[in-house]
């Protein structure tokens, strides 16, 4: 047996802000305008657990490699926690506790029952076979066989993962109960106990807050453009529900570059490049190629990020066109760009508010899995957009109450629920 080697290389974190200080920076003010008591400040800031653990996999040349996973559960006040697994060479710690957090808020702001938690695997997917995947998936689920659970810890898909991983998850942890236990993760295959729009539920709920906060702005959606940057899951659909509402898609952007078409863009011949094209749309001749960092700053009315956190910064916040940013990624825009971004007037519908669909329909698909029931595709679209536009109208109302921006008001709204719930629970 070859000698284990540790596959590491924890992300630089030199030209990005701190996703866990840009988080705790726009708690810190929400508390404030809440006037939280200290008890429950401390009992809100920081995560309830941390796990780290060692997968040794073996990799198909017979050698054995030993990767760092991470599960953090930021809380469980409003019950079983959720939130997504990367897989990703920038996983980070810091990030994880960054994003478990999020996950809190964002299932409070919907009004869903559950706590926040997110996982992460440092790894490069693309450059490993189904079958190394698929045991580090496994290995993943043994090492958190205690943690996850349909009462406890729901995981689900999140970036460099998706519903091919949740079963697998799915599996291993019923081998480990005896038991099969399809409400343990969400984002599973239809086959497997899926829900029926789960798939594209995050662009979905994109599209439905990025048309309600055009209609507070007196936009017409016919007369308007977009940009999307990053055309994986949530950005490919949320371009596609948009051009479906009248939006003219002028630019969209992937790993491989930024693609720019004056007319618009045809989103489904994008969408058919890129599955014919490993995934990338390098190559594709219906739109002239362009630097990726034009993107954000171009001239179109709505502005997508759906790939990464920190691309909106200090640094290119002044030069953004768009008077509307829907955040379809978690934690794109840095809090240092915030203040500019206010005093420009655009406004913002933040990540926890704006890509909540995806988590909504995970819930439908617990719900249903618990039922042993299936619900029709319409149901789901329905259900989850009245509680989208609910979520919404909300935190819109919230904002102008207390002379806020949308971030800051989402994060008031969710974090009035988590304290009152507190407030009568008491620990756990
Ligand atoms: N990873 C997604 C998110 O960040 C989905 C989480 C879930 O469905 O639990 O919201």
């Amino acid at each position: 047996m070859a000698v284990s080697t540790v596959y590491k290389e924890p992300a630089p974190l030199v030209d990005r802000e701190n996703p866990l200080e840009s988080m705790m920076s726009r708690f810190n003010v929400a508390a404030e305008i809440l006037g939280l008591d200290d008890e429950t400040y401390n009992v809100l800031k920081a995560p309830d657990k941390q796990i780290i653990v060692n997968i040794p996999v073996t990799m198909d040349n017979g050698q054995r490699r030993v990767f760092e996973g991470y599960r953090v559960v930021h809380n469980t006040i409003l019950g079983p926690s959720k939130g997504g697994i990367r897989y990703d060479m920038h996983v980070h710690l810091d990030e994880v506790k960054a994003l478990a957090a999020w996950m809190t808020w964002k299932c409070a702001v919907v009004d869903i029952p559950y706590g926040g938690a997110k996982g992460g695997i440092i790894c490069d997917p693309t450059t490993m076979s189904p079958g190394e995947i698929e045991r580090l998936t496994r290995g993943y689920t043994l090492a958190m066989k205690d943690v996850f659970g349909p009462d406890r810890d729901i995981p689900a898909p999140d970036m460099g993962t998706g519903p091919r991983e949740m079963a697998w998850l799915m599996d291993e942890f019923s081998k480990t109960t005896g038991m099969t236990s399809p409400a343990v993760v969400t984002g599973k295959p239809l086959v497997l106990g899926g829900s029926l729009g789960r798939v594209e539920a995050t662009g979905r709920g994109v599209m439905v807050s990025a048309i309600a906060a055009m209609k507070k702005l007196g936009m017409d959606p016919k007369q308007s453009s977009v940009a999307v940057q990053g055309f994986g899951n949530v950005g490919s659909w949320a371009a596609k529900l948009l051009s479906e509402k009248g939006l003219k898609v002028k630019g969209v952007s992937d790993i491989s570059g930024a693609y720019w078409n004056e007319n618009g863009i045809n989103i489904d011949e994008a969408i058919a490049y890129k599955n014919a094209h490993n995934g990338r749309l390098d190559g594709f001749t219906g739109a002239v190629k362009m630097d990726a960092d034009e993107l954000l700053i171009s001239p179109v009315d709505v502005l997508v990020p759906a790939a990464v956190e920190d691309v909106i910064t200090e640094h290119n916040a002044n030069d953004i066109k768009a008077k509307l940013i829907v955040e379809g990624a978690n934690g794109p825009t840095a809090a240092s760009a915030d203040p500019i971004i206010r005093d420009k007037k655009i406004m913002v519908v933040p990540d926890i508010l704006a890509n909540s669909g995806g988590v909504t329909v995970s819930y439908f698909e617990w719900v249903q899995n618990r039922l042993g029931y299936k619900w029709s595709e319409n149901m789901v679209i329905e259900r989850a957009e009245r509680i989208m536009t609910d979520a919404f109208e909300k935190v819109y109302a919230t904002a102008e109450k207390y002379n806020v921006t949308m971030r800051i008001a989402a994060y008031v709204v969710a974090i009035d629920k988590v304290a009152q719930t507190y407030k009568y629970r008491g620990g756990f």
